[in-house]
C-alpha cells in the first residue's frame, strides 16, 4: 500500500509560527478517482504569506485545523487516472506540504524542466516569487533609468528578484536586510549599490547618507518600522508599493500602521498595494522574460534549502527569524 507523510496544522500559531503548531503524520493511499493523478513532490514552497493563512480568517485561504497545509509544490506524476497527463510528467500546482499528493488535474500545470530545473518554478519562475517581483516592478513600481529604488527583504525571494529587475532598468538599487551576511550578499553576488542592516544601522540616517536627494521609489516587503523609516525619507513625487508586510503576520489582530504617512502629503508621493494575480494578462509576459534571463544566466536567483518533509515543521519559523537567502524550499523526500 502506497502512503503519503503530510504535514497538518495541530495548532493555531499565537504569535510565531513554532514547530509544535504543525504535527507530520503518515496515512495509506486509497485507490485513484477518474481524473485524478498522484504526484512524487520533490520541492515544497514555502512563503511568508502562509503564516496569514494558519490565522483561521483573512485575506487568503485558511487552512483547517487538522488539515494539510496548503503550499505550491512541484513534483513528478507517478500514477494517472487523468487523459493527457502522462506518468512521469513534471507539474506544478497547489500540491501541499506532503510527500505524495492526490489531486484532480485542474489544479495542475505541466512545466519543461528542460527551460529550468523544477525547484526554479517555485522560485524565479514561480507566481509568488520571481512573478510578483517583475509585475510589482514593471506593473506598479516602475522605476525610472537614475531613481534610488529602495527594496526591503531584499535577500529574500521576491525582494532579491526585485532589485535586480530595478537595477536591470536603470536604478540604483538600496537593499535592506538583517545582517551582515545579507549585505555582503547584495552588494558582492547581486550587484546592489548599497545596502543597509536595519538590525544593526539607523535606517533613516544611512538613506540620508545614501540616498541625499531622498527615495524615488519604496518596494516594501515587511512593513512596521521599515516602513516608516523609509516614508520619512520618501523623496518628491515618490512612490511607495506595498507588496507584502512581513513584520506584521505573527499578529494580524494588531497591524501596526504606518506612523510617517503624512510624507506622502508632505512629498505628494503615493503608495500603492498589489497582489500578483491583480495582473492576470502580465504572467505570461513576466514568466518570458524571467525564463529568458534564466537562460542567459543574466539573473541570480539563489535558493535554500531544508532537506525533508520533517523538517517543514520549523521552516516558517527559519524564514521569520531570517535564515533564508533567495529562496526558501523544502525537499520533500
Ligand atoms: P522572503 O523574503 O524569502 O523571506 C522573508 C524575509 O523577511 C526573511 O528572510 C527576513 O529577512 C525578513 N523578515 C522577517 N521578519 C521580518 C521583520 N519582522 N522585519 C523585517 N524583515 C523581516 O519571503 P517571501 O515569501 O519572498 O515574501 C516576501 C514578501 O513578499 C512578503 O511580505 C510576502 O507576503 C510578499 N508577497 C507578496 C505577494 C503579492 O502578490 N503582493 C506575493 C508573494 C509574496 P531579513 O533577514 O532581511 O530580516
Amino acid at each position: 500500500m502506497q502512503t503519503n507523510t503530510q504535514v497538518i496544522l495541530a495548532n493555531r500559531p499565537v504569535g510565531e509560527a513554532t514547530p509544535d503548531c504543525f504535527s507530520v503524520e503518515t496515512e495509506e493511499l486509497a485507490p485513484l478517482a477518474d481524473g485524478q493523478v498522484r504526484v512524487a513532490v520533490d520541492y515544497i514552497s514555502v512563503d511568508a504569506g502562509t503564516r496569514t493563512m494558519l490565522r483561521g480568517e483573512g485575506f487568503h485561504m485558511q487552512v483547517e485545523m487538522g488539515q494539510t497545509i496548503l503550499a505550491g509544490g512541484v513534483g513528478r506524476i507517478i500514477e494517472s487516472a487523468a487523459d493527457g497527463w502522462e506518468v512521469g510528467q513534471a507539474v506544478r500546482g497547489g500540491l501541499g506540504a506532503q510527500t505524495v499528493a492526490t489531486v484532480p488535474t485542474e489544479l495542475l500545470e505541466k512545466i519543461d524542466t528542460s527551460i529550468a530545473p523544477a525547484s526554479a518554478y517555485l522560485g524565479v519562475l514561480g507566481a509568488s516569487t520571481g512573478i510578483t517581483a517583475w509585475i510589482g516592478i514593471r506593473c506598479v513600481a516602475k522605476p525610472n533609468a537614475g531613481d534610488v529604488f529602495v527594496v526591503s527583504a531584499a535577500a529574500g525571494a521576491v525582494g532579491s528578484i526585485a532589485g535586480q529587475i530595478a537595477k536591470r532598468d536603470g536604478a540604483t538599487v538600496i537593499g535592506i536586510v538583517g545582517g551582515a551576511k545579507k549585505t555582503a550578499y547584495l552588494t558582492e553576488k547581486l550587484g546592489f549599490d548599497a545596502a543597509i542592516d536595519y538590525k544593526n544601522e539607523n535606517v533613516t540616517e544611512r538613506l540620508r547618507e545614501l540616498a541625499p536627494n531622498g527615495v524615488n521609489v519604496f518596494f516594501d516587503n515587511v512593513g512596521g518600522p521599515v516602513l516608516d523609516a523609509v516614508l520619512d525619507h520618501i523623496a518628491m513625487h515618490g512612490k511607495v508599493v506595498i507588496c507584502g508586510a512581513i513584520s506584521q503576520y505573527d499578529d494580524m489582530d494588531n497591524v501596526t500602521g504606518p506612523s510617517m504617512y503624512l510624507r506622502l502629503a508632505e512629498r505628494q508621493a503615493t503608495m500603492e498595494g498589489y497582489a500578483y494575480f491583480h495582473f492576470p494578462d502580465h504572467i505570461g509576459p513576466a514568466m518570458a522574460e524571467l525564463a529568458g534571463w534564466v537562460a542567459d544566466g543574466s539573473i541570480i536567483a539563489d535558493e535554500e534549502v531544508l532537506e525533508g518533509i520533517d523538517r517543514y515543521p520549523e521552516a516558517l519559523q527559519f524564514m521569520f527569524n531570517g535564515g533564508n537567502i533567495g529562496k526558501l524550499l523544502v525537499k520533500a523526500s
